[in-house]
């Protein structure tokens, strides 16, 4: 049985978190050590761990928190330079907290990633 993160509490609004949007399905709030001047993470409202715990049904979240994420860029007017979405998975992947989160990353030029 996995066990609830600080984001479940960031969901229910049981602690602080600077949430710029929140629905049915997911809720996004800004990192708390932004890494670009727009550094969001968009959640689903339940808890789905890792990455390599996706499964069919999870599907509408997913699928929310993809266009959730491209609305939040546009709305920060970001989109038009482009912007970086990415999803950590486990140890290797440099995941720290275990309830799936799609980083939004903006506002500057941030490079090839795997060069
Ligand atoms: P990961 O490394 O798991 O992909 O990313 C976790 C992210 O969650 C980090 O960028 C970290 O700054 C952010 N984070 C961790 N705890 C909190 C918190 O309590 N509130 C907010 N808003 N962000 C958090």
């Amino acid at each position: 049985m996995s066990e609830e993160t600080i984001f479940s509490k960031i969901i229910r609004r049981e602690i602080p978190a600077d949430i710029l949007y929140q629905d049915d399905l997911v809720t996004a709030f800004r990192d708390i050590n932004p890494k670009a001047p727009l550094h969001v993470l968009v959640v689903p409202n339940i808890l789905i761990p890792t990455a390599d715990d996706m499964a069919q049904e999870h599907e509408p979240y997913l699928g929310r928190m993809m266009t959730v994420a491209a609305k939040i860029a546009r709305e920060a007017g970001v989109a038009e330079d482009g912007y970086r979405l990415l999803m950590n998975c486990r140890d290797h992947g440099g995941q720290e907290v275990y309830h799936i989160h799609l980083h939004l990353l903006g506002g500057k030029p941030l490079g090839p990633m795997l060069a």
